[in-house]
């Protein structure tokens, strides 16, 4: 039978280990600091913004939210940032997106003291990460979650054929550099390629993150294989579902990430892992 790996467990696992961490800092005279901004009134930005502060919060990090208006224009929204970049007690910044049309995104994430890129994004630790440097950056939060769940359940990276569909700069592309990084062998498929499954078929882990249901269906992959969903979709009653259809009762992959609870509990889990992380690097600078 299929194997789930629990990702609420592994995510609770790892916020005790961040607790823990928060508290060792403190002995020391020094809390780790989130800024989150939030720009306009989207509900499901501001119910995850909510999530993030909670989180931080009960970790014991400094959680500082800076909320804007959606009227706000693109250079009063970089000179908050530069503040936030020089603000001694900030060790993460995050923008959460979407924002306006009229805010340009990547000048937005250009912004951001690289040192403080919470989510990885700009284009130093992009860099960074694609070049596989030994010095410590922070990583895209989804795709580092997905490396930490195959570790805690002992999947092999190592040689492995590793195929992941999408090539977002947020999901896709470094989750490829991750694996790239881990001495797998990958191929990156996306709505260009003629035929996802002659590829997926021979895959030893397949990382799906397309935001579409039934992407992958257990047809398109080999007996026993790893299957990473990190699609987050809506089926046509409402309920959450991902980008994999399999029958939990009887299949024949070998692992598999549920949703919900799965890649999803991770990446809040992650964001604190890394907040936390950033404060102790800044130390080493
Ligand atoms: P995105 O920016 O829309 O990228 C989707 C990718 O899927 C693109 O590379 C696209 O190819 C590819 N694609 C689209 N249709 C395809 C098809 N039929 N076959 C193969 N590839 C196809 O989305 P994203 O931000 O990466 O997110 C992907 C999914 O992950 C969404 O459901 C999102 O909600 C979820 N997500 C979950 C978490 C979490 O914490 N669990 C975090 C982030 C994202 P092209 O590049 O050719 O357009």
């Amino acid at each position: 039978m299929v194997k789930t790996i629990d990702g609420r467990k592994i995510a609770k696992e790892l916020n005790e280990t961040t607790k823990e961490k928060v508290q060792q800092l403190k002995k020391q005279g020094i809390q780790p600091g989130l800024a989150v901004i939030l720009v306009g009134e989207n509900q499901a930005s501001q119910r995850y913004v909510h999530m993030k502060e909670k989180k931080a919060i009960e970790l014991g990090i400094n959680s500082i939210s800076k909320v804007f208006p959606e009227t706000i224009s693109e250079s009063d929204l970089l000179i908050e940032i530069e503040r936030l970049n020089d603000d001694p007690t900030v060790n993460g910044i995050l923008v959460q997106s979407p924002l306006p049309k009229h805010i340009n995104e990547q000048k937005v994430i250009e912004t951001i003291d690289y040192h403080k890129d919470v989510d990885g994004f700009h284009p130093v630790n992009v860099g960074n990460l694609f070049l596989n440097v030994s010095k410590p950056y922070p990583v895209a939060c989804t795709p580092k979650g997905v490396m930490t769940l195959l570790e805690k359940y002992n999947i092999n990276v190592d040689g492995a054929r590793v195929v992941i569909i999408g090539r977002s700069s947020i999901v896709g592309k470094p989750m490829l550099a991750l694996m790239l990084n881990a001495n797998a062998t990958i191929i990156d498929v996306h709505s260009h390629t003629k035929d996802i499954t002659e590829y997926t078929k021979d895959a030893d882990i397949v990382i799906s993150a397309v935001g579409k249901v039934a992407t992958i269906t257990e047809a398109d992959l080999k007996e026993g294989a790893c299957v990473i969903d990190v699609g987050q979709n809506l089926d046509k009653n409402g309920k959450l579902v991902g980008d994999v259809d399999y029958d939990p009762e009887n299949s024949k992959i070998g692992y598999i990430t549920p949703v919900p609870g799965g890649v999803g509990p991770m990446t809040i889990a992650t964001l604190m892992q890394q907040t936390v992380e950033m404060c102790e690097w800044s130390k080493l600078k």
